[in-house]
């Protein structure tokens, strides 16, 4: 039994993202606001100092932090209404923008930017700059932050009320003995816990699993985003230029596109995004990206430059039926966390920070009336509900659902949902299902389980995570697309100059893991990936972790190959825990400070 120091906060945010920064900021403003007005008169009671801590599993507050970006500065104005004046560090304000059509050959400019792509007087920002710029300013206003501090569980009472966290122990060496310098992790205690850690976080999977957060939900759908930073010969690419692009490489089947970002200095931010819910297990998202730097209009552009930095984040493109319940006793879910990212406009930044603001509020609330239970928490997602993120979601819920017949019947559903406000024809899962729930209910007074199967699957599996391996297996347990891995990708070639192998871009996230710690890749039965994962899926994981982690290697003894783990690869993005189809691979936290180096990406 491991004797470990518990300290007592008042309130604990997990993840120093936008949201919880945003969070915990708005919080100390809104507590003097608070009392001010109950000093003059307003009934209820005044909220004291409260003690607040954000931990944080990276070295310092913006290194794991990686996206686009383009933010819409609608939360940052609300949070702090002078925040250029403050010195937030924006990039560049966009002054142009387009949408571009790519062929194999040829890109077509879209006449008329679709509306939710117009990006102009918005700011293409570096979120992991911007973060660490929002943890200076919780600092000043004397919120404690504890980088280095991976939380790996949830501390519960009796009642299953949220209490706290674990952090993790450190100084555990490969064998799994205790090193010279072990250190247990702590319990921080908190009377409201917040869990704000980006696109499939591992306390909140362990939360939503064990309180049936996701029951009557639709299950999450991810996408990857791989990320490079160019530096480019002057002249390649404008500054404050924004395009999305559509098409090449992508097959019609799954769900793509790339990004080029106009940065100062002629920097370019360059990505593309690959669905993660593809049918097609020979699909790797990292050559997708590297495949699409050598479509010609996009050569051209990076022609004589270098590329600088490289990242790659799972991405929560759910949306709206997606989210979870927001809270439960002692703890709330905020940002990628709790699925507020807007697919339509490829952004999430503004109602990360929305929604952890309006956590904040909450958390007021409970202080003020002394109760951390639900009874007061749901105000959270009751603000939700009634805030522009509800309004911004709402009309955008079947998104990404119209992806799921292929990128044509996708578009013509888009459009139909611009006009309709979100509805459309056949694609939209979770009014289908409660629509055919309750003409069931209507036919025979109770509902089948035919008609509700996928439900009732969601329902057994809690966080929806074997609901989507069952999906993913159902539909593509068999004969693989013609496809194969050679033949998709036989023309890309790693010249280093334009593409890169994963092995060069790692480096290039500077990622770095002690090597004398158990990995954090927990692989529960190995004996899968020799056998079944072989025969059904060629062992996909070695094509969708972006980083080169995952191998399937010859064992010199028997000749049979085998899962080799190369966990200090690793960038944390969450790939694996998501899109393994037998849902065996667990990420969890490794050691404080292990993982990627996204400073100014
Ligand atoms: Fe991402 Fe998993 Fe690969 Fe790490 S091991 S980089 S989390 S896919």
């Amino acid at each position: 039994m491991i004797e470990r120091e518990q300290i007592e906060m008042d309130v604990v945010f997990v993840g120093a993202g936008p949201a919880n920064l945003a969070a915990a900021l708005h919080l100390k403003n809104q507590i003097k606001v608070h009392n001010d007005l109950i000093d003059r008169g307003l009934p209820g009671h005044k909220v004291g100092d409260l003690e607040i801590a954000i931990v944080e599993k990276g070295p310092f507050v913006g290194a794991h932090i990686l996206s686009g970006a383009v933010m819409d500065p609608i939360a940052i104005r609300e949070l702090m209404p002078d925040f250029l004046e403050q010195g937030c560090p924006v990039d560049t304000v966009v002054t142009d923008d387009e949408a571009w059509y790519l062929t194999d050959t040829k890109s077509i400019t879209a006449p008329i930017t679709p509306p939710p792509l117009k990006n102009k007087g918005k700011y293409i920002i570096s979120l992991s700059k911007m973060c660490e710029w929002l943890g200076e300013k919780c600092e000043e206003a004397g919120i404690n932050i504890f980088p280095d501090f991976p939380a790996t569980e949830v501390l519960y009472n009796d009642a299953n009320q949220v209490i706290g966290i674990r952090t993790g122990d450190k100084g555990i060496g490969k064998d799994g003995e205790r090193k010279p310098n072990f250190e247990p992790g702590v319990d921080l205690l908190a009377k409201i816990t917040v869990l704000g850690e980006g696109s499939r976080g591992s306390l909140a999977k362990q939360l939503m699993s064990r309180l049936g957060l996701m029951e009557d939900k639709e299950p999450q759908v991810f996408s990857l985003g791989v990320k490079e930073l160019w530096e480019l010969p002057a002249g390649n690419f404008p500054e404050g230029k924004v395009v999305h692009t559509l098409g090449f490489p992508s097959d019609t089947e799954t769900y793509g596109g790339g990004w080029l970002y106009g940065m100062k200095n002629n920097v370019l931010s360059i990505g593309y995004v690959t669905g993660l819910d593809y049918k097609d297990p020979m699909i790797d998202p990292h050559a997708e990206f590297q495949k699409f730097k050598t479509h010609p209009e996009v050569a051209k552009i990076l022609a004589g430059g270098k590329m600088i930095k490289y990242g790659a984040k799972s991405i929560n493109t759910g949306g709206y039926w997606t989210m979870p319940k927001l809270y439960a006793d002692g703890v709330m879910l905020v940002g990628d966390s709790a699925s507020f990212l807007n697919g339509q406009r490829i952004k999430g930044i503004h109602t990360a920070m929305k929604s952890g603001m309006l956590a904040a509020d909450t958390i007021i609330l409970a202080f003020a009336s002394n109760d951390f239970t639900s009874e007061t928490l749901h105000h959270y997602h009751e603000s939700v509900r009634m805030s522009w993120i509800h309004d911004e979601l709402f009309p955008v819920r079947n998104f990404h659902a119209a992806f799921q017949r292929g990128r044509w019947s996708a578009l013509v559903n888009s459009g139909l949902q611009y006009i309709t406000g979100g509805l459309a024809w056949g694609f939209m899962p979770h009014e289908y299902h409660v629509a055919g729930h309750r003409r069931m209910e209507q036919i025979d007074g109770s509902a089948s389980p035919a008609v509700t199967g996928g439900a009732v699957d969601r329902k057994q599996t809690g966080d929806g995570r074997e609901s989507q391996a069952a999906d993913a297996g159902s539909s593509s347990v068999g004969p693989f697309y013609h496809l194969n891995h050679a033949e998709r990708y036989e023309d890309l070639k790693f010249d280093k100059q334009l593409t890169f192998d994963k092995i060069t871009d790692v480096y290039h996230a500077g990622v770095s893991h002690d090597e004398d710690q158990p990995s954090h890749l927990h692989v529960l039965d190995t004996e899968i990936c020799a056998t079944r994962c072989t025969e059904e899926y060629g062992n996909p994981c070695q094509r969708f972790c972006p980083a080169a982690v995952y191998e399937m290697e010859a064992n010199p003894q028997t000749g049979r190959r085998e899962l080799k783990v190369n966990f200090s690869n690793c960038v944390h993005c969450k790939t694996c825990d998501i899109a393994d189809p037998y849902q065996i691979i667990n990420w969890v936290p490794p050691e404080g400070g292990g993982g990627p180096n996204y400073k100014g990406m």
